[in-house]
């Protein structure tokens, strides 16, 4: 295999033979997914979409999307901002030719892409300084006044995520038509990409069945009608959120496939933030034996697996079809991948450079499965 030394790649290629899991790869640019492919993913189980803003020129104008007051002038600036990354998407779905990938429509809490406010203080306070001229100062001051607005207490629970698209179904619109065409333009060009479209931090079936409704579908049936092609896309959801996990014989039926984001639903369940317990808390916790592993990166079987368990179970009762991934740090983790190989995941997906590690893992719990 290309990128492997032959050795490993033979031990892969019976791994491969033994294991049930598939196995895909996180990747949000173009090297990562070439990275994936030469280690042996079969497709992208998670394609981060707001990591393709972050050359300046989109991040200026996903920040007019973002300031904008109102959905007409939020339009002005998504439709330029969606041109762009249809060349992203279309570099991305020509690598992974014949392979799914998994597109995230926009997740995080939108001040990321914000300056902070006391940045912006500074910049009138030094504006004012150098007697620049009155417009100029004018504007920055409407900047402030707009971030501050947007400011939230607890931004990661916050306007972030599926709440964007339900209260800018425009947003969401423009993001799947970006996704779309490009797929639209390579089916055009003989190719056959095959692009699943993933809506994040779900809690109520209603929020999916509104974004598809507003968003995505007409999105789908404009890019059909325009280009005049048949795009076969899948619609999933994330299940990262425990409501998600806990109303899953609902979100089942709306949804063509499901992908587990183990590091939010770690968060969620333990209600301790990822960010800050790692470098705070916890390292004492495991110390002191409160918790026999970090949870953030091994699988923690006794409260998120349940809810995994459980949310797997419903998923199958009432979808069939449905199609059942993780794509959270755990994708990546040989202990992990053996629970989720029993509870019947169909693939895990982890980060390129934990493919083979994962190809391995799978088989082994294969293995270790049929000995009973
Ligand atoms: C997750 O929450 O597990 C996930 C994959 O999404 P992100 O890490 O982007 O929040
Ligand atoms: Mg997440």
């Amino acid at each position: 295999e290309a990128g492997i030394i032959p050795e490993l790649g033979e031990v892969l290629s019976w791994a491969d033979s033994i294991r049930k899991l598939g196995v895909r790869a996180n990747a949000d640019v173009p090297q990562d997914a070439e990275m994936a492919l030469k280690f042996g993913a079969e497709g992208i189980g998670l394609l981060r979409i707001e990591r393709m803003f972050r050359k300046p020129e989109r991040l200026e104008l996903l920040r007019k999307v973002i300031l904008a007051e109102n959905s007409e002038e939020r339009i002005k600036y998504l439709k330029p901002l969606a041109e762009m990354i249809k060349q992203d998407f279309k570099e991305m779905f020509a690598i992974m030719d014949n392979k799914p990938v998994i597109v995230r429509l926009i997740d995080p809490p939108l001040h990321e892409f914000l300056p902070k406010p006391e940045e912006i203080i500074r910049e009138i306070y030094e504006l004012r300084m150098k007697n620049a001229p009155e417009d100029v100062i004018k504007e920055k001051e409407w900047l402030y006044k707009r971030v501050s607005v947007l400011q939230e207490a607890n931004p990661m629970l916050g306007h972030r995520g599926v709440r964007v698209g339900v209260t800018y179904p425009e947003f969401y619109y423009y993001l799947s038509t970006a996704i779309l065409e490009a797929a639209a333009e390579l089916i055009k060009e003989g190719k056959n990409p095959i692009v699943e479209i993933m809506i994040p931090q779900v809690s109520d079936v209603n929020e999916i069945k509104y974004v598809k409704q507003k968003a995505i579908l007409p999105a789908l049936q404009d890019v059909e009608k325009r280009y005049g092609v048949k795009l076969n896309i899948k619609i999933g959801t994330m299940v990262e959120t425990v409501r998600a996990c806990l109303t899953m014989d609902e979100i089942a039926k709306e949804v063509d496939f499901i992908s587990f984001g183990t590091n939010d639903l770690t968060q969620a369940t333990f209600s301790f933030s990822r960010d800050d317990a790692e470098n705070k808390f916890l390292p004492f916790y495991l110390q002191e034996k409160i918790l026999p592993a970090n949870p953030f990166e091994t699988l923690d079987i006794k409260g998120v697996g349940k809810l995994i368990e459980l949310a797997v179970k419903m998923a199958r009762e009432n979808n069939p079809k449905i199609e059942i991934g993780i794509c959270g740090e755990h994708g990546g983790d040989p202990a992990s991948i053996m629970f989720l190989h029993k509870v019947g995941l169909d693939y895990v997906s982890a980060s390129p450079f934990r493919v083979p590690v994962a190809r391995l893992a799978a088989a082994q719990a294969a293995l270790k499965s049929q000995k009973k």
